[in-house]
């Protein structure tokens, strides 16, 4: 152990770790974005984190608060040389009160692991991004992540009622905001402030989340289409019917090939993917089977597939090309690029409202085409947030001044149609200039202004993960 982590230890009474072949694993994500730090420390308790918050704000140290570093947008990455604060340890499940719906966890909880103790109760927790097996509930709700099931449960904000959160001054001091009940008004809302924060203004230390029974059964359709937009349009109709399905996925058709051959899917990928699961109770399970598989090849898929029940979904494996859809990308760019020493990835996280997919999507294939680079397309098609990426290898010349471009242009086409360039990831290192570019476009270029505000009145050192969402200058 260097001299740093002992230093550490001694003086914060909590593990610490300066190895730095350890450091670079703690310095970067999925994305291939990397930072440099000068040690991770692991809290065990809100008391860790107040004295963690209190020695960096007296040494003016940065602090960058990590669960899995796996927002894509560079979040819990170390912009500059600092403390990651790793919340890996404090990953206990607290309490569940479910004559309350609710839970009280730490923030390392895994939101997967959560949910298979609420299962046994007959309870969930709904929101579930893709990395549901390695999301922690702190860089959940300070990502303001949603998931599959967002256009039925909504987003991170929607299940969070109370907070502990720790200050970056100089007591490290405590709040514990919001409440245990559903109602609540203390004023203005600071709990939703925090929720999709971006670690930049206070340390989650412990969070009370709201929880909902597990549906009694979901019906699964998948179907394949030749024509993305019809596919598009098949999700307008179920929604205009008055049916909100719990979930609703798409992949274009290489993408979803790819993600087939990855994970050795049976099942043929004869199109363009489009994953439906509709909650019900036993009594509708046959109506409501027969009407997806209807409407979807009325709508002109070539392929369905129907599961009546969960289990027949799992059985015939409905969910897993979907589930693939990220690391599909990379492993596809792995394999055609073999021998390439870095392979970057990025993937985009916008959103429009549902009645724009269809627009969205020859808008993309447009971009596609005239920058010449490989688009893969995928996303939570039910509340319209889509997720195209590029994956490529490092060093081409011009490449990154190609795939600068294709960001923001997809981010403008978000814009244009009425959407956010950023809907569950976050704003990051990689989105400033693009939520910048959101707020004009909508004449609210003040509203950053007031962010910057914010971010001074909690973190008036700037110590708390600088560099990311606003520049407070
Ligand atoms: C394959 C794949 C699929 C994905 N699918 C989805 C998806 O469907 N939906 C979705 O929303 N996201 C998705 N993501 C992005 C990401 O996994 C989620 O946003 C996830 O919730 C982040 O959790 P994390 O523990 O990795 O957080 P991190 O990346 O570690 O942190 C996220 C942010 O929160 C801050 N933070 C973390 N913990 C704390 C804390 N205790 N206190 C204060 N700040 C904190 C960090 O500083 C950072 O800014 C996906 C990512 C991958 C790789």
């Amino acid at each position: 152990m260097g001299s740093t982590a002992q230093e550490l230890e001694r003086r914060l009474g909590v593990r610490a770790i300066d190895d730095p072949a350890i450091l670079r694993l703690y310095s970067r994500e999925p994305s291939g974005l990397e930072g440099d730090a000068m040690a991770v420390v692991f809290p065990e308790s809100v008391e860790d984190l107040s004295r963690i918050a209190a020695y960096a704000y007296k040494r003016e140290i940065y602090l960058y608060p990590q669960g899995s570093s796996s927002d894509l947008v560079g979040g819990a990455v170390p912009e500059r040389r600092g403390l990651i604060v790793s919340m890996e340890r404090m990953n206990r499940i607290l309490g569940i009160s479910l004559g309350d719906t609710i839970v009280d966890t730490q923030p390392g909880v895994r939101l997967g692991d959560l949910n298979i103790v609420l299962a046994e109760k007959g309870y969930m927790f709904p929101v579930d991004p893709g990395s549901v097996s390695i999301a922690t509930v702190g860089g959940a709700i300070n990502s303001g992540a949603g998931g599959l099931r967002g256009a039925k449960y909504g987003v991170m904000r929607d299940w969070v009622l109370g907070l502990t959160i720790v200050l970056p001054d100089s007591e490290g001091t405590v709040l514990r905001i919001g409440c245990r009940t559903l109602k609540c008004r203390q004023g203005y809302d600071l709990v939703r402030l925090i929720v999709g924060s971006e670690g930049t203004l206070a340390l989650v230390g412990e969070a009370t989340l709201r929880i909902t029974p597990l549906p009694e059964n979901v019906v699964t359709g998948l179907g394949f289409y030749e024509d993305l937009v019809s596919l598009a349009e098949t999700v307008v109709r179920i929604k205009e019917s008055g049916v909100q399905p719990l979930v609703m996925e798409f992949m274009d058709e290489k993408t979803a090939r790819i993600a087939a051959s990855v994970v050795g899917s049976r099942i043929p990928v004869e199109g363009h993917m489009l994953l439906v699961g509709i909650d019900v109770n036993h009594e509708a399970t046959d109506r409501y089977a027969e009407w997806l598989e209807k409407v979807m090849r009325e709508m002109g898929a070539k392929s369905v597939y129907i599961a009546k029940t969960t289990r027949e979904a799992e059985e015939k494996r409905l969910y897993e090309i979907r589930r693939n859809l990220f690391p599909a990308q990379v492993a596809k760019a792995l394999r055609e690029r073999r021998g390439a020493s870095r392979i970057m990835a990025y993937m985009e996280d916008i959103s429009v409202p549902p009645t724009k997919v269809p627009e969205a999507v020859v808008k993309l294939r447009e971009l596609e085409e005239r920058l010449g680079l490989e688009t893969f397309l995928g996303g939570h098609i039910g509340d319209g947030n889509l997720h195209p990426a590029v994956a490529y290898v490092e060093g081409q010349p011009g490449i990154g001044e190609r795939v600068e471009e294709w960001y923001m242009e997809v981010m403008r086409i978000a814009v244009e149609l009425g959407g956010t360039v950023s809907s569950e990831h976050g704003i990051g290192k990689l989105k400033k200039d693009a939520l910048k570019m959101e707020l004009e476009a909508r004449g609210s270029a003040k509203a950053l202004d007031i962010m910057k505000g914010i971010k001074r009145v909690f973190d008036p050192k700037g110590i708390l993960n600088p560099g990311k969402v606003v520049d407070p200058e």
